[in-house]
């Protein structure tokens, strides 16, 4: 059967406390492209699971979620960082939680852009990659730029990269200058994963934080349904931990960069899986009066 919405989303816009947005655009990707069939192959695997979570006893049956559908087509990069950033700006507006699926990681810049100004947000970037460029292939706006681009408008304190493993001299060089925190994901080998999200999270000073999950950041092995697949990843369990630990302070999470048709549908799988944690541990940490 073919589903059109994300699991459990039976809520209308106005009850909902969670809002699902699929933005099927990977005009960016560099590598090998197909990010944009993510959204949809997200929502058809979200539908394998049980709606009750075994470890929190949330039953998602019970919590209010609504999904938007997915956004329409666009042109370049800068037609898709506007729409997205109207289109996103009333979910927060309404004191909502989004939960937003890509998409390329070039998505994710216009999600915290249009979180309200003067709150006090944080991003936790999960990436094998740094994506720290000022300019990728001549686009500002390429996927390859989205950490940088989400640094300019949140500031180099309140993001930190976690599971990176790849990245330019350049890059480097110039985070030297700027700042922003990292966490690699050797370092996750070496600290242990418990270690590594504290460190990570005690870095952000937020109240709130958003998730910005690419889906590479995961090991192949795992997730080889992906644009740019990264050997020495981190675990599914470990991503798994680390949203659970982010949740309690969830302003929005994103899930970019799932390309299906690289995999038999295991990286859709997870990532639906994934959204879900983020979504039960947030209700776990505030349930509802
Ligand atoms: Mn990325
Ligand atoms: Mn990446």
């Amino acid at each position: 059967m073919q589903h059109t919405t994300f699991a459990d989303a039976s809520a209308s816009w106005e009850e909902a406390k969670f809002v699902v947005a699929g933005i099927p655009f990977d005009r960016t990707t560099s590598f090998r492209p197909g990010a944009r069939f993510g959204p949809d192959s997200i929502r058809q695997h979200s539908w394998n699971f049980e709606s009750y979570d075994l470890e929190t006893g949330v039953d998602l049956a019970e919590v209010p979620i609504h999904d938007l559908g997915n956004a329409s087509e666009f042109g370049n990069a800068t037609d898709m960082v506007n729409a997205v950033r109207e289109e996103i700006r009333p979910v927060y507006a309404a004191g909502k939680i989004p939960i937003i699926l890509g998409g390329d990681h070039a998505c994710s810049p216009p999600c915290v852009e249009a979180y309200p100004d003067g709150g006090s947000l944080g991003v936790l970037y999960i990436d094998a990659h740094m994506d720290f460029r000022s300019s990728y292939l001549g686009d500002p706006r390429s996927h390859a730029c989205s950490s940088r681009r989400i640094v300019e408008k949140l500031g180099a304190r309140n993001v930190v990269v976690l599971g990176v493993r790849s990245v330019s001299r350049e890059e480097l060089d110039d985070n030297q200058a700027i700042g922003m925190s990292f966490v690699t994901a050797h370092e996750v080998a070496q600290e242990g994963i418990e270690a590594s999200v504290q460190r990570a999270l005690n870095m952000l000073k937020t109240d709130r934080i958003y998730i910005s999950l690419d889906i590479d950041a995961i090991d192949p092995s795992y997730a080889a349904g992906t644009g740019t697949p990264e050997p020495f990843g981190l675990t599914p369990r470990d991503v798994k931990y680390a949203i659970g630990q982010a949740a309690p302070r969830l302003a929005g999470m994103d899930i970019m960069e799932v390309s299906p048709h690289y995999d038999n549908g295991n990286t859709s799988a997870l990532a639906a899986r994934l959204a879900r944690e983020a979504i039960v541990r947030h209700v776990q940490a505030h349930p509802p009066r």
